[in-house]
């Protein structure tokens, strides 16, 4: 089968990992507008079930992803200077840079060809040209607009404003901080996922954001305000940009995800918020789910259509409990009068996903702090 795929980011490399080691003939070339070592963003992070996902799919890559991995099994909440951390949860961080570099390589011990700085901008010509065309191409995809009336698709930009900065101050855990300020209430998401590195997403809502006179501030006044309202998170160190911009989320879904022989993968079939996991998961599940379905059959369109069968509701369920979580963070400050430990539960349980009793299994103590500050 010839394939081609343009997007060399985790979906694209992947998907191309997985066809390649199923079927060595096939032919596969990637399109990638940026050069090998070009990424934004920091460090991606990684559930205990999507590792496990991860190693049955593709030993060799897995073994090089856990080698550079940085695992932690607590959540910890911060409000009012106060740090309460939730044990019994399973994360790894790993730098998005040495991901890609780590796939990039197993493609080149594949035999794929990885035409980097190579911009894809004749989407049917391409996919006259082949058997199999992916759309891998992000959250922008220019392979779902040129299909737009065929992939129905809905794009709903969120009112919150985020930004993805990196720290050297270490966050041994999913760490999710509260700073309320004249402004309004900041909301920081940070992990670390090297030795030296963490990742380090502010996130606030328009109020806030227009209070604060972001719109026309320069990059370094931005993250030297930022740097201030965490100051006491930060530890003296200061906020690390790679070319970081305030972004609105958006929220991308397809009722169609198919259009002949043109599939889309990863973010540009659907996003989730990050504050419930990373996109990079659902985007390499993605890619595992695609090539499951190749198994079975060899008739493109077939494949296809399990492809949708089978995954969109998992990505349905996975958004539904992002949603969630999204909306809870675009409402924050409606929780800050809560003390911190009720802050805690009520932000372990907001997408639905985890109650109570999960949360006494996985960390017993915590329940036993909560219950007793409620007297239950
Ligand atoms: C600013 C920003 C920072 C982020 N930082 C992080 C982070 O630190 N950690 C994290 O977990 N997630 C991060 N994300 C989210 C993450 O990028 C995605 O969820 C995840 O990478 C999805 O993988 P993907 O392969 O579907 O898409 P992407 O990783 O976006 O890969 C798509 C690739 O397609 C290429 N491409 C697009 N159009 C074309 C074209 N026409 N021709 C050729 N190539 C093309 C792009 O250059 C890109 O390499 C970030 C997102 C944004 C917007």
């Amino acid at each position: 089968m010839k394939l081609n795929i343009i997007g060399g980011g985790p979906a694209g490399l992947y998907f191309a990992i997985l066809m390649k080691k199923a079927n060595p003939d096939h032919s596969i070339t990637i399109y990638e507008r940026n050069g090998p070592d070009d990424t934004f963003g920091w460090g991606v992070v990684f559930s205990g079930k999507t590792l496990a996902n991860l190693r049955d799919a593709d030993e060799a890559s897995h073994t090089e992803i856990t080698r550079n991995f940085e695992a932690w099994d607590n959540v910890d909440v911060v409000h009012r200077g106060e740090k309460i951390s939730i044990h019994g949860n399973s994360f790894s961080g790993i730098a998005r840079i040495r991901l890609l570099n780590i796939l990039q390589q197993r493609c080149r011990d594949l035999n794929i060809t990885v035409n980097f700085q190579t911009e894809a901008s004749d989407t049917q010509k391409l996919a006259d040209d082949c058997d199999l065309l992916i759309g891998a191409d992000g959250v922008n995809s220019t392979v779902r607009q040129t299909f737009a009336d065929h992939f129905q698709t809905s794009l709903d930009v969120r009112t919150n404003k985020y930004i993805w900065y990196g720290s050297n101050q270490l966050f041994h855990g999913l760490t999710l901080t509260f700073r309320q300020t004249p402004a309004g209430v900041f909301a920081a998401h940070s992990y670390k996922f090297n030795e030296a590195t963490s990742t380090f997403i502010v996130e606030c809502d328009d109020q806030t954001w227009n209070t604060a006179k972001f719109a026309n501030m320069p990059d370094e006044e931005t993250r030297v305000y930022l740097g201030a309202v965490f100051a006491r998170d930060l530890n003296g160190h200061s906020l690390l940009s790679n070319n970081s911009k305030w972004i609105n989320f958006v929220l991308v879904k397809n009722a169609r995800w198919f259009h002949n022989n043109v599939v889309l993968l990863g973010d540009a079939l659907h996003t989730a918020h990050f504050s419930i996991g990373s996109g990079t998961k659902l985007a390499m599940e993605d890619s595992i789910a695609l090539k499951q379905c190749f198994d079975d059959t060899h008739y493109v369109e077939a494949a296809l259509q399990r492809f949708e069968a089978v995954r969109k509701p998992v990505i349905e369920d996975y958004q539904a409990a992002a949603y969630e979580s999204m909306v809870w963070f675009e409402n924050a400050r409606d929780y800050m009068h809560l003390p911190p430990i009720e802050l805690a539960y009520v932000l372990m349980t907001r997408s639905g996903k985890v109650d109570r009793e999960k949360l006494r299994q996985r960390d017993p103590a915590f329940i036993a702090i909560y219950e007793a500050a409620l007297g239950l």
